[in-house]
């Protein structure tokens, strides 16, 4: 799911699961300090959105054009924002201060994973998702065999992952919902805009929630409705099942019934 940062020399992928033990240990004292976040591609996931816009008490609109690209999610052509790098300093990550990461505290879920990226198998045949580890070492990286052993599952709690797992579900539910739609499913642009808006821009999606026809359409009990006025995991978690409702037909939002009984339904 998450991409390895960029590499000078090969990277030696070695597959872990949960109960695997890397010994790896970062410290600013290392020659190395810093270089990782040079030449990265860092996807943004939604909650990554949420965490980043509130450090830097920024709406997501600014945030997005500010300091991403677009990029895309692998197989699917899901849209996904990617940190921008600045050429005028080596390509660096935006957020790299003088003294490290500016954000450190809310840093993104693939910077608190690295040196492990992350992926899930969606296998038909089991009920639950096949989450699966690869250790990435590459040539500068001088954190290798250092500080003390530990499993795959203790890194993640030691990094402050389980909240991202939690608020990222639903939209790793959409990406592999799309993957298994399979390559020649073609999605519309519309399609693709909806759903970046709705994982990524949250207040351009609350806005299209309060202010356009949704609200006619979609029937949100009212204590819900109050919620994502101000609640950013509230309105996330709608628009998971708004997207779910949509793309895949899945039933997670009821419509109103004289709309549900006319020819066609059109949101704009
Ligand atoms: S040890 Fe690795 S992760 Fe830590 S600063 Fe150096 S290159 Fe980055
Ligand atoms: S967000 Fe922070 S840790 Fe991640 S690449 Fe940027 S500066 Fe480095």
């Amino acid at each position: 799911m998450f991409a390895p940062k960029d590499v000078e020399k090969p990277i030696v992928p070695v597959r872990l699961d949960l109960d695997s033990t890397i010994c790896f240990s970062c410290d600013r004292d290392l020659a190395c300090f810093t270089r990782c976040c040079h030449n990265n591609n860092t996807y943004l996931t939604p909650y990554d959105v949420i965490r980043i816009k509130k450090r830097l008490d920024m709406p997501s609109d600014e945030l997005l054009l500010r300091f991403t690209v677009p990029g895309k999610i692998e197989a699917s052509d899901l849209p996904v924002p990617m940190v921008k790098l600045d050429p005028e300093r080596d390509n660096a990550c935006p957020f790299l201060g003088e003294d490290g990461c500016s954000i450190y505290e809310d840093r993104p879920v693939a910077c608190r994973y690295y040196p492990v990226a992350a992926g899930l198998f969606h296998n038909a045949d089991i009920s639950d998702n096949e989450r699966f580890f690869a250790l990435v070492k590459e040539g500068y990286c001088l954190g290798h065999d250092l500080g003390t052993e530990m499993t795959i599952a203790e890194w993640r709690e030691k990094q402050g992952i389980p909240p991202y797992d939690e608020y990222n579900k639903g939209w790793v539910e959409l990406i592999l919902r799309r993957k298994s739609l399979g390559p020649f499913v073609t999605i519309p642009e519309k399609t693709l805009d909806m759903f970046f808006m709705a994982s990524y821009n949250l207040d351009a999606f609350r806005r299209f929630v309060l202010y356009s026809p949704f609200l006619n359409i979609y029937e949100i009990p009212g204590d819900r409705l109050e919620k994502i006025r101000e609640d950013d995991i509230e309105l996330l978690n709608l628009g998971y099942d708004w997207l779910m409702t949509t793309l895949f037909g899945a039933g997670k939002l009821k419509i109103i019934e004289h709309i549900a009984t006319a020819d066609s339904i059109e949101v704009d």
